[in-house]
């Protein structure tokens, strides 16, 4: 088990996952979805709560860092994210099971094309 700092930043709780991004300016923060905040709003923030977490809840949580991020149309911070499909597709960005299944209704109305399930 290990310790990590419950705090709450902007009204909502927020786990500091202790970890930055590259040019130090974001930091993660678990907040339901894999968030990132501003480095001084989250690590200048007191600790809240300490909590402990196992080895499977920090990996689960570093799993959907990796896999997840904010969508591209929607802007929302989704646990899972993948390449647009072709009839929208954007380089660079990735999009979210919602808008995904949003669009796959449309273009099934409109053009009369499934672009199949959000999971391959
Ligand atoms: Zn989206």
């Amino acid at each position: 088990m290990e310790s990590y700092a419950l705090k709450i930043v902007n009204g909502s709780l927020v786990i500091d996952m202790n970890k930055m991004t590259e040019d130090y300016s974001r930091s993660y923060g678990y907040d339901g979805n894999p968030s990132l905040y501003d480095t001084g709003d989250l690590v200048g923030t007191e600790p809240f709560i300490i909590i402990e977490l196992s080895e499977g809840h920090v990996k689960k949580i570093m799993d959907e860092y990796e896999n997840g991020g904010e969508c591209g149309w929607c802007g929302e911070v989704k646990k899972e994210l993948r390449s647009p499909h072709l009839l929208d597709f954007v380089q660079g960005e990735k999009m979210c099971r919602d808008c995904w299944e949003m669009d796959r209704e449309t273009y099934k109305g409109s053009l009369g094309e499934d672009i199949g399930p959000f999971d391959e």
